[in-house]
């Protein structure tokens, strides 16, 4: 029997890394896992791309429905975000750093879920309980996906124990610069040259319930705002179209990583009510929100009391 590991939809370098991970420790405690994906690996963001690449990881199997598989998830637990047919699949193990989400089982199984600021933090706890050493190639995937997800530990998401996972899988991964590294990511992440804007709002994008509304929130995380001055309004056209396909709000923040703040681009049936999420009054189609980096740790809570979650 097979352990098909896979990560959310629209997958980040958590998603693909930890699937990874996982997939390997599981293979070094004697199980037969499978690290998946549920995206191709040229739809695959282009930060993944570089990760991969950088490090030498095989790219995950390609795999969007999960129908009668046995399955394990990472950075998720959310029906919403999961493969086609997850509840046909036999879910056998969770590990995550979000909320709890809606997936339930039959059985009882492992769960490891932290308030952490990644999975792949995480990880590098299993692996140590575990007694198992990580393959240089999986540390720096594991050791990237931490820089990601805490946009160099300076998201609010980051926690101690990403620094001190960080410290230890630099070492076996051999990288002496983690900002170096961080810089690359981001660059490859930024880059927004020749995208589609549709493509851009859904690099990094998640839906959400909010008490029966569904809203979409996508982030592009950019070095300068200046790198889509020229796209704004392709970008708030695409926001427009996912909205009108079915949803309350389409929010998109456009993250200044050096300034550490966002500009939010707002597309909504109740603009007074995302305005009053955040404190803010929109200047047109978007506002400036100083200090906001994590849509899981600023944006979503904020709405989800707005909606009255
Ligand atoms: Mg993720
Ligand atoms: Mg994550
Ligand atoms: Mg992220």
């Amino acid at each position: 029997m097979t352990i098909y590991v896979t990560g959310h939809a629209n997958p980040d370098t958590d998603s693909v890394t930890a699937a990874i991970g996982l997939a390997t420790l599981l293979n070094a405690q004697g199980q037969d896992a499978k690290a998946c994906m549920q995206s191709s690996l040229e739809k695959l963001n282009p930060e993944s791309t570089v990760v991969l690449e950088k490090f030498g990881l095989t790219a995950p199997e390609e795999m969007h429905d999960v129908a009668g598989k046995t399955i394990a998830l990472v950075d998720f637990s959310d029906i919403g975000q999961a493969p086609a047919n997850v509840t046909d699949a036999e879910v056998v193990t969770i590990v995550d750093h979000h909320k709890v989400g809606d997936i339930t089982t039959n059985n009882p199984i492992l769960v490891r879920v932290e308030p952490v600021g990644c999975t792949g933090t995480v990880l590098n706890k299993m692996f140590k309980d575990a007694g198992v050493a990580i393959p240089k190639d999986v540390a720096g995937g594991m050791l990237s996906a931490i820089l990601s997800d805490t946009v160099n530990f300076k998201s609010p998401t980051c926690t101690d124990d990403d620094k001190a996972a960080v410290a230890e899988l630099k070492v076996t991964a051999g990288v002496d610069d983690t900002d170096a590294l961080f810089m690359d990511m981001l660059k490859a992440k930024s880059s927004v040259a020749g995208v589609p804007a549709k493509d851009l709002l859904f690099r990094d994008y998640k839906d959400f319930d909010m008490n029966g509304k569904k809203v979409g929130v996508g982030q592009l995380e950019l070095a300068t705002l200046d790198q889509v001055a020229d796209i704004r309004e392709d970008l708030l056209n695409a926001a427009k179209e996912v909205k009108a396909d079915g949803r309350h709000s389409v929010l998109l923040m456009l993250t200044d990583v050096v300034k550490e703040g966002t500009e939010l681009v707002v597309v909504s049936d109740d603009e007074a009510l995302i305005e009053g999420a955040f404190g803010g009054k929109l200047d047109g189609t978007s506002m400036w929100i100083d200090g906001m980096m994590s849509r899981k740790k600023q944006t979503v809570p904020n709405l989800q009391k707005a909606f009255g979650c």
